[in-house]
């Protein structure tokens, strides 16, 4: 008795600063009322998956198309441990090869229901990367196994468990203000200025999941200036619990309008050691105002010990390319808890 009050005590302590960080062997088995959110490592690419309470899945993005389905195989391998053989809804933000050259790679492996983009590929240099993967994705279509969503800002994705509205597609953002957002925007008044984007970045389509009371930010590759449409001079967004940071945390997305403005406490990074991970994004992100943790899929180099987040939160440390995951998984209250599969430790954060 007197060691579980002990333990009691411990917990309640613990509980009192909001949030825990706790050793497990394993993850923590997630509740059928639950979202779990997979964040795959692809090498500085993107591949996020989303299953729903509902038994519903949305992957964002599919990572690379060479390495012998190297991406595709991850992302099995997370729907696997997620419980589910099917992807319901397959996004692509963009046609960059980081984020849709995967998609053969995949229909191979598992079956899709629905594609969700936003329409034609922008990048058309005949020989270029981009295109070959815009073909190669217009192939699949066209062998008509599967539905095909091309989504505007406003738009509602037809998933069942979480809501999910399009805020950015093909050059557009919306320009009203969803729930919550509508305010002035303090942090419009930061000077700052990064280069416009003339390639597909910018045409990024982005969402925002509503789950119970927790907001999530996905806008994949989307750069500085398509953020300042929707965040400036109101922010149309409102506060966001969880970002995941913008292109890799690369310098021409992540404007402290955005970051500052949607107050984010949980911020998660998809770069790669040597792919994004840029030293004033990493301090934008982890000095944001609110901001609990920083999460990185990988240590980047060019950040060193003084930029990157604490090392407890990095899936893949300094040097390795383990394939390591970082996974969420959020109640209908609020609550949630980010797991990192490279040292199996993970954190909770009370609902607000
Ligand atoms: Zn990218």
């Amino acid at each position: 008795m007197k060691i579980q009050n002990r333990l009691w005590k411990y917990l309640l302590v613990a509980c009192a600063f909001g949030a825990m960080f706790v050793a497990s062997p394993v993850q923590a088995r997630a509740a059928k009322s639950d979202l779990q959110v997979y964040f795959i490592d692809v090498e500085g690419g993107q591949a996020t998956l989303f299953v729903t309470p509902a038994g519903q899945s949305l992957l964002i993005d599919t990572g690379w198309p060479e390495n012998a389905g190297r991406d595709a195989d991850r992302i099995v391998a997370a729907t696997k441990l997620a419980g589910i053989s099917k992807i319901d809804y397959v996004l692509l933000t963009h046609y960059h090869n980081d984020h849709s050259g995967g998609v053969p790679q995949l229909v191979d492996r598992i079956p899709v229901g629905t594609f969700i983009d936003h329409g034609a590929n922008i990048d058309t240099k005949p020989g270029g990367a981009t295109l070959d993967v815009y073909n190669a994705y217009q192939k699949v279509l066209a062998t008509g196994k599967y539905k095909h969503i091309t989504a505007r800002p406003g738009d509602v994705i037809p998933i069942v468990g979480m809501k999910v509205t399009v805020i950015s597609s093909d050059g557009n953002v919306i320009d009203h203000p969803l729930p919550g957002g509508g305010q002035e925007n303090e942090f419009c008044k930061i000077p700052e200025t990064k280069p416009n984007d003339r390639s597909e970045n910018s045409h990024s389509l982005g969402i925002l999941v509503n789950f119970g009371k927790l907001k999530i930010l996905d806008l994949g590759d989307l750069t500085w200036e398509k953020e300042m449409a929707f965040m400036c001079p109101k922010n149309l967004l409102g506060s966001v619990d969880i970002l995941v940071v913008s292109h890799h945390g690369f310098r021409p997305s992540s404007s402290h309008a955005l970051v500052d403005g949607i107050h984010p406490r949980v911020a998660i990074m998809n770069n790669a050691a040597t792919k994004g991970g840029n030293v004033p994004v990493l301090d934008t992100v982890r000095q944001a105002p609110g901001l609990e943790t920083l999460w990185q899929l990988h240590y980047s180099d060019e950040g060193g010990a003084e930029h990157n987040t604490a090392a407890e939160y990095i899936a893949n440390p300094q040097g390795t390319e383990q394939g390591n995951y970082i996974l969420l998984t959020a109640t209908p209250k609020g609550s949630f808890t980010v797991f990192n599969s490279g040292n199996k430790q993970s954190k909770t954060y009370a609902a607000k």
